[in-house]
């Protein structure tokens, strides 16, 4: 079972929003449960920041840990 994820804030507004924010392709594959609908999400992107994300197509939101 993978662990709870957060949403990522602030809140993209949309999946292209999420993609420039989090430019980097990071194919570590870290799986994350969607804290909305507890779906698995995989977070195989990353931010300029370093930090991963993944975003959940059925809640169309951001999550990251
Ligand atoms: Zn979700």
């Amino acid at each position: 079972m993978s662990r709870p994820g957060q949403w990522l804030q602030p809140r993209h507004g949309s999946k292209e929003a999420f993609d420039k924010d989090y430019p980097t392709i990071d194919t570590g594959g870290l799986t994350v449960a969607c804290p909305g609908c507890k779906e698995t999400v995989t977070l195989t992107r990353k931010s300029v920041q370093g930090k991963v994300g993944g975003w959940c197509k059925k809640c169309n939101r951001g999550v990251g840990i």
